[in-house]
């Protein structure tokens, strides 16, 4: 693990396999955020959590208590490779089509043991989907797999899962057993050809066709592979599913699900949380999902929810905005966007989502949120709605919120 410079001192990225880290593991992140860093745990898009503010001298104390809590990596130097994205409801959704936390979990070890991966970008990142109802499907990765049954995987690059008949395609599909040798002969193809200037598959795939790309993985593998994938599409997910109280499984638990406001909260906050569940699950939606609740106490852990300010009803309004971590802290912010959708909150009207971010980079959102402001001097914003061009420029936060109003069906 290792800790990077931002505006408010160093960043600890944690690293969450799927997302989840038990009550135990939640509860040492609190202690050393507010031991050694700001006391500000950060959500990120990839379900994981990062503690800001890390004092200088700390650095190696605060690691070593992660690491001894079991949220560091198997081997050195393979933390930042641990990118496998699941559905928050990976092995617990009783419609998926099977578990693929098992199969991530391989995924998982073989990026770490395989010391040549370590050369992959931190921001490599593969995909398992399971069909499970709720999944981010909006989000790019650089190799993604998705069940097409419960013993077959379509898979595809730099790219998400076809949803839509203008989607791009699948590229192929292999039996659920063959997918750990598909994913090691995708990777090392990608490093046998990659340029150092090619970080992401994208950058790859814009200088070598696919069809020489896959041919060089076929070379590597003892089994064909099928290219013929039909008129696969991915069924739709429902993000709404993030909030409230669903099934978990076929036993007698749920899991409880609410937004974690602006993917920031106090260290007291996350202890609160650890204490109402013994699994936590966080989401790229930048929210939280309470695992293991007893069916008789899910509606107390909702209120519980409430009163710790996170948003349990997706209407609300910080359950529909989300901001970058703004001029407070990160040097490249034109504009203190958190502070700027505390505000928006207050003035936006009943639907639509909006991301304010900092910056192109957009760290906030990989995916395209309905409206964008985009910070372009402190306070203000140029507005994107629904398209590659700004509609309006130069908006104040007041200005915005008029803007959107204007145009939402139901204002
Ligand atoms: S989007 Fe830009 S300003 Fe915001 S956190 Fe990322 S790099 Fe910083």
């Amino acid at each position: 693990m290792r800790i990077v410079p931002a505006r408010d001192a160093g960043l600890c990225r944690i690293r969450l396999a799927w997302g989840e880290l038990s009550a135990a593991q939640a509860r040492v992140i609190a202690e050393v955020a507010r031991a050694f860093g700001s006391g500000f745990i950060d959500a990120t898009n990839r379900a994981n959590l990062q503690i800001r503010g890390v004092r200088e001298g700390s650095q190696e104390t605060l690691i070593s208590r992660l690491v001894g809590a079991g949220l560091g990596p198997t081997t050195p130097g393979s933390d930042d490779l641990r990118n496998v994205m699941l559905s928050p409801l990976a092995g617990l959704d009783p419609h998926a089509l099977l578990d693929v936390t098992p199969l991530s979990s391989a995924l998982l070890d073989q990026l770490q043991r395989d010391t040549r991966l370590h050369q992959l970008s931190p921001k490599f990142a593969l995909m398992v989907d399971g069909g499970e109802r709720l999944a981010m499907l909006d989000h790019p990765h650089d190799v993604w797999l998705s069940a097409g049954s419960a013993e077959r995987f379509v898979f595809g690059l730099a790219g998400c899962p076809p949803r839509f008949e203008s989607d791009a395609p699948a590229l192929g599909a292999v039996s659920r057993v063959h997918v750990p040798a598909l994913v090691d002969a995708l990777l090392h193809t990608f490093l046998d050809l990659a340029l150092p200037q090619h970080t992401r598959m994208r950058d790859l795939l814009a200088t070598c066709p696919i069809e020489e790309f896959l041919g060089h993985v076929q070379d590597k593998l003892s089994f064909p592979l099928a290219q013929d994938v039909g008129n696969w599409r991915r069924p739709p997910s429902n993000a709404r599913l993030r909030f409230g109280v669903h099934p978990q499984g076929t036993g007698d638990s749920v899991c409880v699900g609410a937004q974690v406001p602006l993917g920031r909260m106090d260290a007291a906050t996350l202890s609160a949380l650890a204490d109402l569940a013994p699994r936590l699950r966080m989401t790229p939606w930048q929210s939280v999902m309470l695992l293991d609740v007893p069916v008789a106490d899910a509606q107390a852990v909702v209120g519980q929810l409430t009163t710790l300010g996170l948003a349990t009803n997706p209407d609300e309004p910080f359950a529909r905005l989300i901001a970058c971590a703004g001029s407070q802290g990160c040097a490249k912010s034109l504009a203190d966007t958190k502070a700027d959708a505390q505000l928006l909150a207050r003035l936006m009207p009943s639907t639509g989502d909006v991301h304010l971010s900092g910056c192109a980079r957009s760290c906030a959102a990989a995916h395209r949120v309905e409206t964008t402001l985009m910070a372009v001097a402190p306070g203000r914003y140029d507005l994107y709605h629904q398209a590659p061009e700004a509609v309006a420029r130069h908006l104040t936060i007041e200005q915005a919120a008029r803007w959107l109003a204007r145009s939402t069906p139901d204002a």
